[in-house]
């Protein structure tokens, strides 16, 4: 699963634009429809969807905080660049994600597991 969403504060290069973000997914989209249909000779369509494209950080974890288990699932959830646990809470991925946690006023459940 991943997630593609609106940057609230950030200049992350793959969130500075969301039209580039459309057409990026776009793209993976047409190109991974191609190869399932290659593979299996079935005609299908493929699809991504991007419920939380156009959310605020904050919003999507009120969002997590309302579906049963999502918010506990984020405690497993990977945003880090630099691909670190604990995060390292200073890259483009971690700073936005700690300022959304912020900003819904609950504790970022990956960082809680990762001090547990
Ligand atoms: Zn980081």
């Amino acid at each position: 699963m991943a997630s593609a969403q609106r940057a609230t504060n950030s200049d992350t290069p793959g969130c500075r634009n969301e039209q580039r973000a459309a057409r990026y997914l776009a793209a993976l989209e047409r190109r991974c429809g191609r190869a399932s249909v290659r593979r299996s000779r079935v005609s299908a369509t493929f699809r991504i969807e991007t419920p939380l494209m156009h959310m605020t950080k904050a919003n999507s974890i009120d969002l997590a905080l309302a579906l049963p288990g999502a918010y506990d699932a984020l405690a497993y959830s990977h945003t880090c660049y630099a691909g670190k646990f604990p995060p390292c809470g200073e890259c483009h991925a971690c700073v936005p994600r700690a300022h959304g946690f912020d900003e819904a006023g609950v504790e970022d459940p990956l960082i809680a597991r990762a001090q547990a």
